[in-house]
């Protein structure tokens, strides 16, 4: 995707400050905010974000150059302690101008406003509107099978009467991923459809009830106002604005259009596998100030991938795990609990619990065949061979979702799993199956899975190798 250019793009030149000779002067800083400048232009990002971010990450990094000087000065006379200071200080600006980029990035992506977050046991109303085109009626789809699988009761509403063939599509979705769907062919009101299909789920205890809308109208200003009067009828817990990254800067403008006539409350990009610059929706965030919860990645079911701003910055930078970083320098929580999980380890433990948080860090940092070697015990079966990372970055979203539906104390280590032929292990694997949408023998895979990476810990605990790594990493 072209998001990757502009990765590249950033990367270089950031990379200018590494390599320049110790000394880093304004001429060069100048130099490297103008490249990091183009190439979010060029990716479509809004201009007047892209003069912000510039004029704050310079504002930032020239109160540190000041500093320095100062400090340079109290002992001229010694010149190798000079030269050490400048290829320290060089290499502080690069980080410390990373280090404003990525913050600014994920500034830009993550608004104030927190998402909503759906509740278990009640019904929770989503409205999804925008443009025709933009992929809501697909979304959708994945949207409710993303839950779905989680375990939600999940059912879909098509209010959209407009198009022709809008129910047949959402239709067909619903029966593939076997949700209830309620629609009419004859009723044209798409008010009365919405609050009917609301109603009914609602009454039969559905815990996320997904409407779909319209993306066209008959006359321009007439699809804003069916969605206000949508919204009216249906109260939604969330509007989710769909936008296509395809689209460019015009996103910018539906976005402040459906905005400002309906409470958006988080953002889902499509189709940044494509040819999409996508700055232009990225940045359109920023005017409905409501958070990106989905970005969409192909047409698939299963291509929705959750959004967190920090990790997205940080894959786009190819940095790796940024936000390890990030909270590795503030000493925050991160990277304190993998120091825990690290001297769990060295004590041979690893629990269910412990391969779950570990198989989430790795699907937030990108590359998989990159990034599963790093894992220390990691089974080689699960690391995957050359560039096809489809089939193990599925694999291991089954993974999470069986571990989505298993219990504290199956999590923590507290159930033996380990006599599957007893009946209380077999109806316990039969639960997690049903809850994550899998067959038992997924389960069991898992639960092998699980078996031979503690054996590997354990195995390591005993040779002090992981206690070495922990160390090391301090
Ligand atoms: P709607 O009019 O907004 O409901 O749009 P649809 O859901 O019908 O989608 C329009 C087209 O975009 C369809 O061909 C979808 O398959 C395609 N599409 C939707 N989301 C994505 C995505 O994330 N990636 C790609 N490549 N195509 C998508």
């Amino acid at each position: 995707m072209v998001l990757a250019e502009l990765g590249g793009k950033l990367r270089d030149s950031l990379r200018k400050l590494h390599t320049s000779s110790g000394r880093v002067t304004q001429t060069q800083l100048n130099a490297v905010l103008s490249d990091i400048t183009r190439a979010l232009i060029e990716s479509d990002v809004n201009v007047k974000f892209v003069m912000t971010m510039r004029d704050n990450v310079k504002k930032n990094v020239e109160q540190l150059i000041e500093k320095d000087d100062d400090d340079d000065d109290d002992d001229d006379d010694d010149d190798d302690a000079n030269e050490q200071r400048r290829q320290r200080r060089a290499s502080n600006v690069s980080k410390l101008v990373q280090k404003a980029v990525v913050e600014e990035l994920v500034r830009l992506l993550q608004p104030q406003r927190k998402a909503y977050v759906p509740r278990r046991g009640k019904p929770n109303v989503v409205l999804f509107v925008g443009l025709q085109g933009a992929g809501k009626t697909t979304t959708i789809a994945k949207y409710a099978n993303y839950y779905q699988r989680r375990g939600w009761k999940t059912a879909m509403v098509c209010a959209d009467t407009f198009r022709a063939g809008a129910f047949d599509q959402l239709k067909q979705n619903a029966t593939k991923l076997r949700v209830p769907f309620y629609g009419s062919y004859t009723e044209a009101d798409p008010v009365a459809i919405a609050e009917e299909g609301v109603d009914q789920f609602v009454q039969e205890h559905y815990e996320m009830i997904i409407v779909d809308t319209s993306g066209r109208h008959r006359q321009e200003a007439g699809l804003l106002e069916e969605m206000q009067e949508i919204a009216a009828a249906v109260r939604p817990d969330n509007t989710v604005l769909v936008m296509d990254a395809t689209q460019g800067q015009a996103v910018n403008d539906q976005a402040m259009a459906f905005s400002n006539a309906v409470d958006v409350g988080s953002v889902i990009i499509t189709k940044l596998d494509g040819h999409a610059k996508g700055g232009g929706a990225l940045s359109a965030v920023a005017a409905t100030e409501s958070p990106i919860i989905f970005l969409g990645s192909g047409e698939h079911f299963d291509d929705l991938d959750p959004f967190n701003a920090e990790s997205f910055v940080s894959k786009l930078l190819g940095f790796g795990d940024v936000r390890g970083l990030m909270e590795a320098m503030k000493g925050g929580d991160d990277g304190k609990s993998q120091e825990e999980l690290m001297e769990k380890m060295s004590k041979g433990e690893f629990t269910l619990r412990d391969m779950y948080s570990q198989f989430q860090r790795v699907m937030n940092m990108g590359p998989l065949n990159k990034v599963m070697g790093m894992i220390p015990g990691m089974p080689d079966y699960l690391i995957p061979k050359g560039t096809g990372d489809d089939a193990s970055t599925n694999r291991l979203k089954k993974f999470l979702y069986m571990m989505d539906s298993m219990t504290n104390k199956e999590l923590d280590g507290k159930v033996d799993f380990s006599d599957r032929s007893a009946p209380q292990v077999q109806s316990r694997i039969r639960r997690i199956a049903a809850g994550s949408g899998t067959h038992p023998k997924e389960v069991e895979m898992l639960l092998q899975a699980h078996k031979q990476f503690e054996g590997m810990v354990s195995k390591m605990g005993k040779s002090g190798l992981v206690g070495k790594q922990a160390q090391a990493r301090q």
